[in-house]
C-alpha cells in the first residue's frame, strides 16, 4: 500500500540548490519511493546555531511503500551519501532531510517522532509544507496546540 509523507530538506555549505536537487533525485531514484510534489526553495538565516551561512530549504511530497522507520533508514542513507557534516546539533550541513510528517501516523519513539518535533514552530518547514500540503500543515499547528 503506497502512503504519502513530507519531507523537508535543508542544506547551508557547498552549493545549497544542487545538494537540494541532489538528494530529490536521490530519493525519487529509490526504487521504492517516488516524489510527488516539490515546493519553492526558501532562503532563510540559520536557526539554533546562528554564526553559519543561511539555509536553502524546502518541502516535497513523496509517495512509497516503506514504513515510517523504513523511511527514515532511506533519508539517513541519502545524507550519508551525500557526506553530511554531523559534528555538531544543528551546525552547518551538506544536506538534512527530516521527515516532517507521514500520513496522519502520531509516533513519539527513540528514532523517530512523528510529526517532526520541531515542525510547528519552524517557519522554514511550515511555510513550503504549506505550499504543498497546506491541510497537513493546519494539522500539525493544530496538533501542537
Ligand atoms: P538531525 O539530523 O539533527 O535532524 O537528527 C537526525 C536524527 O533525529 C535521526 O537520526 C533520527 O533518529 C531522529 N529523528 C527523530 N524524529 C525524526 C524525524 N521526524 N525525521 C528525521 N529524523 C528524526
Amino acid at each position: 500500500m503506497q502512503s504519502t509523507a513530507w519531507l523537508s530538506l535543508g542544506a547551508n555549505i557547498g552549493d545549497p540548490q544542487a545538494q537540494l536537487a541532489e538528494a530529490i533525485l536521490a530519493l525519487d531514484m529509490h526504487p521504492r519511493v517516488s516524489v510527488t510534489a516539490r515546493s519553492s526553495v526558501i532562503i532563510t538565516k540559520p536557526w539554533g546555531k546562528t554564526d553559519q551561512p543561511d539555509f536553502a530549504n524546502m518541502a516535497i511530497a513523496v509517495s512509497t511503500d516503506l514504513k515510517p522507520l523504513e523511511l527514515l533508514d532511506v533519508c539517513l542513507g541519502v545524507e550519508l551519501a551525500m557526506g553530511r557534516i554531523r559534528k555538531e546539533v544543528w551546525g552547518p550541513r551538506l544536506i538534512d532531510i527530516d521527515i516532517i510528517a507521514y500520513e496522519r501516523v502520531e509516533i513519539v519513539s527513540d528514532r523517530l517522532t512523528l510529526p517532526h518535533k520541531f515542525a510547528h514552530d519552524r517557519s522554514f518547514v511550515l511555510d513550503p509544507l504549506r505550499e504543498i500540503a497546506p491541510d497537513v500543515a493546519d494539522w500539525i499547528v493544530t496538533l501542537k496546540r
